[in-house]
């Protein structure tokens, strides 16, 4: 059920072309494949750290400033001080604990650490959706992302619990799909754009791709 979800959500919606990151000589993130080189796979990082707890688009707000100061990278937040990097971030809130994340972030990169999720949970500010964002987005390793859409829509449609804990369901997608990087890559791109088109917090059900495979259908507008 699970691989036949994904290929109905990839015919309707497409290739994601996910993550976001800013093309040479640009200043906003793009969908264009992912990263390409150690600077976009740093930007993916920043970027994971951004977005909690807010929508990409003001992510995107903070890494545009950070683009326009040319401190996207790990000297350039490491050296920015935490004042001004807390103002060049503040579109994506939280703004003063982020900046001191991001510096963490920063070191970690700049010393050269081995990018493994154990790793990464040590670091402050970085849980497991967070981990495996990093992990499979920037790094191209096979971690399933488990977010608050994937919770909703796999619990509606009735294929799994949504308050389970993260690694639960994460073991749940592991196991029901081949285990390929850009299998999970696409999958959670396409989760992502579901919960926005149809399965948003109240549901529109009715010209939904999943409809007949989903227990909750009708259960919304
Ligand atoms: S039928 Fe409704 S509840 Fe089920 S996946 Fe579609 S939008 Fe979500």
């Amino acid at each position: 059920m699970f691989v036949e979800i994904y290929q109905r959500l990839l015919s309707e919606y497409g290739p994601q072309g996910w993550w976001p990151v800013t093309p040479p000589g640009e200043r906003t993130p793009r969908y264009t494949g992912g990263p390409r080189d150690s600077a976009q796979r740093f930007e993916v990082a920043v970027g994971a750290l951004l977005t909690q707890n807010t929508s990409w688009r003001n992510a995107s707000r903070a890494i545009e400033n950070l683009n326009d100061a040319r401190l996207l990278s790990p000297a350039g937040i490491g050296g920015a001080g935490k004042n001004a990097l807390a103002r060049l971030i503040r579109p994506a809130g939280y703004f003063n604990q982020k900046a001191a994340r991001l510096e963490t972030l920063a070191r970690f990169f700049e010393d050269g650490s081995a990018v493994t999720r154990d790793n990464l949970l040590a670091l402050a500010g970085v849980g497991p959706e967070t981990a495996d964002s990093i992990l499979l987005y920037g790094f191209g390793k096979p971690f399933f992302v488990v977010d608050a859409y994937t919770r909703r829509i796999f619990d509606r449609l009735g294929l799994l619990d949504g308050r389970a804990p993260y690694e639960r369901i994460r073991r749940i997608f592991e196991g029901e799909i081949p285990r390929n990087a850009r299998l999970y890559n696409e999958y959670h791109a396409l989760i992502v754009e579901h919960a926005k088109r149809f399965c948003r917090k109240r549901p529109l059900c009715g010209d939904c791709p999943l409809r007949d495979r989903c227990r909750a259908a009708g259960a919304g507008a």
